[in-house]
């Protein structure tokens, strides 16, 4: 359905050009779920607004239906009529009613009778379990129900391809959910979906490939088992790496505990572990927070989850620490009596002028 070839953009609105992608190819078929991921700032945006065009690319091509969309005789609007877009700001019009929001679109531009629109608005709300908001106006509504009134209303323009820009990171974590579950649904019913997302578990569930983005290029692509199990090249595990777990990075002990509590308890309920643990982890970076790990300097802590083995290890980098941590009496005692049989194993190691204890924890 869409080919990509040796896609290129610059920004030279700056003082000096700023090439945000390089080269990009790819391929899209009609009924696939792609979910792009990567590093904030790597041009994932970038290539889905070139996409549609609401970005002009500085050079390449995109083929859409045999078309290429970057020939200056080409029908934009046509294009764009088949590629529905999805924002992080939901960008719904606010003067507008949910009702509204869904029936202008077919009513201006696909020339639909007023009466067919809001049947077919009525129907779309329905799918997105928001039939009783249609009176609604979109300030009356929370992020998620907003963001699901978005789709319906993308989805009135009957697209082809549907484009989502990181659609839950605008939400509160409780509405995460309602949200992607209406793009499973659309993914069940077999549209075709090209979703930028930091929630992981979602699109290794949902996407039939994933195209992961650094620098400009797609750098791997694969199927969700390849890119999250077995990446063959580095960047891309590295990065696979760090997402897995969450890290914070403290200066004083005076941090932020509930932030890092619920921190926790959202990176458990992302990987389905259970609260006793949750807790655990929870108690384990308080205590060692509170009285055993110094701070010398930065402290990052890392909670990282390894599926294979269902274990979760947390690691405490302190920096300009050369004393053992866990040797010393005071912290020793304090460590064996509330810690230590949380932990299944404890590493305490020297790593140059700076320390790293890791802990790791059962499931
Ligand atoms: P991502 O979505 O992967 O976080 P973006 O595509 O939004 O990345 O942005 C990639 C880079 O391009 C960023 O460094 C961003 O600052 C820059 N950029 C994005 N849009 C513009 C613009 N209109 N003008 C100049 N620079 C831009
Ligand atoms: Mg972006």
């Amino acid at each position: 359905m869409i080919t990509v070839k040796h896609l290129s953009k610059v920004f030279d609105d700056k003082e000096k050009p700023f090439m945000v992608l390089r080269d990009v190819n790819c391929e899209i078929k009609r009924g696939e779920v792609i979910s792009i991921i990567g590093p904030s700032g790597t041009g994932k945006s970038t290539f889905l607004r070139c996409l549609n065009r609401l970005e002009t690319p500085s050079g390449g091509e995109i083929i859409v239906d045999g078309v290429n969309i970057l020939d200056k005789n080409t029908d934009i609007s046509a294009v764009r009529r088949k590629m529905g877009m999805v924002f992080q700001n939901f960008n719904l019009f606010n003067h507008l009613s949910v009702l509204e929001n869904v029936t202008t679109g077919p009513v201006k531009l696909l020339g639909m009778s007023r009466a067919e629109a809001e049947k077919q608005a009525l129907e779309l709300l329905k799918m997105v379990g928001l039939a009783e908001k249609a009176g609604a106006m979109p300030s009356e509504l929370s992020g998620g129900q907003k963001q699901r009134v978005a789709i319906a209303r993308c989805l009135s323009m009957k697209p082809e391809i549907i484009l989502f820009d990181e659609p839950t990171s605008a939400l509160d974590p409780t509405m995460v959910g309602e949200v992607l579950s209406v793009i499973r649904q659309l993914a069940r019913q077999g549209m075709t979906m090209a979703i930028v997302t930091h929630e992981m578990k979602f699109a290794k569930d949902v996407s039939t490939r994933i195209f992961f983005m650094t620098d400009g290029v797609i750098y791997e692509e694969g199927t969700p088992e390849v890119i999250f199990n077995k990446p063959s090249k580095v960047a891309t595990t590295a990065f696979i790496n760090k997402i897995r777990g969450i890290d914070f990075t403290l200066t004083s002990r005076d941090c932020d505990f509930p932030g890092m509590d619920s921190a926790i308890e959202a990176f458990c309920s992302k990987y389905a572990i259970a609260e006793d643990v949750s807790e655990k982890i929870k108690n384990i970076v308080r205590q060692m927070i509170a009285e055993i790990i110094p701070m010398n300097g930065r402290v990052v802590i890392n909670v990282d989850y390894s599926e294979k083995k269902d274990r979760i290890y947390i690691s405490f980098f302190c920096e300009n620490c050369r004393e053992a941590i866990l040797s010393d009496d005071r912290v020793a005692t304090i460590f064996d009596a509330r810690i230590r049989p949380l932990c299944m194993t404890v590493h305490d190691d020297p790593d140059g002028s700076n320390r790293l204890v890791r802990l790791k924890i059962g499931c």
